[in-house]
């Protein structure tokens, strides 16, 4: 048999693309470990937030909200800062001006009981939802699999070769031959397609750690995500008072199954006693995951300009949840060769291809 599509990798990036075009498409969804999800996917902190990534995030973010729509639940993000972070709290909100992103100035400690007198900066970005990450994970699955994609778990692929214009994907679980072989292997994604006979593209995995706390007083549920406008820390409120922590680390690592490291748990601790003045009576869990970027942090949709049959969906970063649906729905399109579903039409494709790293597309310096 031969499929239209093979995907490697059913984290969110993969299983969300296989959901997009299983009904359209003949498609095996390849996924290396025993349970989708087990990498980045089932690690995140999971929250949605329009302004988390930055302006080239943003609109593959908002579109993605009213996907996600069943899967959010109202959180509220606060961004907060000291007195010498005043320019960061103007260049943040400059920097959505216009983009529709409701944000506006607020008195910090209004929003976090015993916050400490020296975070007077306060921005608020109501839109701000938990995402259930696992709920939507798992149901971007089935909706693939009741589509009509194979899905094969402990099937990690060890090589590709192209003949005419049919891959053969050599895999734990046997070889599996298909026309076009989408690499979404997340913090692997270099190394499938090196092992495809495609060019790396530069993507980095960093290591970001969690920290599930029971504090006194207990994280109050009303209270928003706490972020800092200088990306040292964020936390949240989880059910039954406790308190979901990072140090907002960004520790370079080679594609693993992360572990955090005690001396991060601690600096995250230790910043948290900055802000606020709760006393940490547990740490109740901790994990770590990779974030994975390409050079310019934005994602990678698109076909390799080298390699015919291969297509990059990969370098979602710390974003990869919140903006999936619009992300499998551009993806959908550029591989189908379909017109873009409407929630996405508006977003320029051009800025997340893979030939911005192709240096033929590199223009001529003007004379
Ligand atoms: C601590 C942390 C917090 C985060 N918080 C958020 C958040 O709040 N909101 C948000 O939107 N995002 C968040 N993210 C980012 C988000 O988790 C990722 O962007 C997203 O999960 C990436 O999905 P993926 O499918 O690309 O990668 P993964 O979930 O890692 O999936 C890639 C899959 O490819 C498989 N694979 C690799 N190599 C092979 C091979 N050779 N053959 C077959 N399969 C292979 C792997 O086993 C894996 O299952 C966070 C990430 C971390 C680590």
């Amino acid at each position: 048999m031969i499929y239209d599509v093979a995907i490697v990798g059913a984290g969110m990036a993969g299983a969300s693309l296989a959901a997009a075009i299983g009904a359209r498409a003949g498609v095996v969804l390849l996924e290396g470990e025993a349970t989708p999800g087990y990498h980045a996917t089932g690690r995140s902190a999971a929250f949605w937030s329009e302004t988390y990534g930055g302006p080239g995030i943003q609109p593959l973010t908002t579109a993605s909200g009213p996907m996600l729509r069943d899967y959010l639940t109202p959180l509220g993000s606060l961004h907060i800062g000291r007195a010498q972070d005043a320019g960061k709290a103007d260049a943040f909100l400059r920097d959505f001006a216009g983009t529709g992103v409701a944000l506006h100035r607020v008195d910090p400690a209004a929003f976090v009981p015993g916050l400490r007198e020296a975070w007077t900066v306060g921005v608020m970005e109501p839109s701000c939802a938990y995402i259930d990450v696992a709920a939507l994970h798992a149901a971007e699955i089935a909706r693939a699999r009741h589509a009509g994609a194979q899905i094969v778990t402990d099937a990690a692929m060890q090589a590709a070769s192209r003949s005419g214009d049919v891959w053969t994907i050599e895999t734990d679980a046997g070889p599996v031959r298909s026309r076009i072989l989408v690499d979404a292997a997340g913090a692997w994604a270099d190394i499938v397609a090196a092992r495809a006979g495609v060019r790396p593209l530069g993507l980095q995995a960093y290591r970001r750690t969690m920290a599930q706390l029971r504090t006194d007083p207990g994280a109050p549920a009303a209270m928003p995500h706490v972020v800092d406008l200088s990306d040292n820390f964020y936390f949240k409120p989880e059910p039954g008072g406790r308190l979901w922590l990072t140090p907002h680390d960004e520790v370079a690592s080679d594609p693993c199954d992360a572990a955090p490291e005690d001396i991060d748990v601690a600096i995250a601790i230790d910043r948290l006693e900055g802000v606020v003045d709760w006393h940490v009576a547990a740490v109740e869990r901790r994990w770590a995951g990779l974030r994975t970027f390409a050079p310019d942090r934005l994602p990678i949709y698109g076909f390799d300009p080298a390699v015919p049959g291969f297509f990059w969906c990969a370098g979602q970063g710390g974003f990869g949840i919140q903006t999936a649906p619009a992300g499998a729905m551009i993806a959908a399109a550029l591989l189908l060769g379909a017109v873009p579903d409407a929630a996405v039409a508006g977003i320029d494709v051009e800025r997340y291809s893979p030939t911005r790293f192709c240096p033929r597309s590199h223009k001529l310096p003007s004379s």
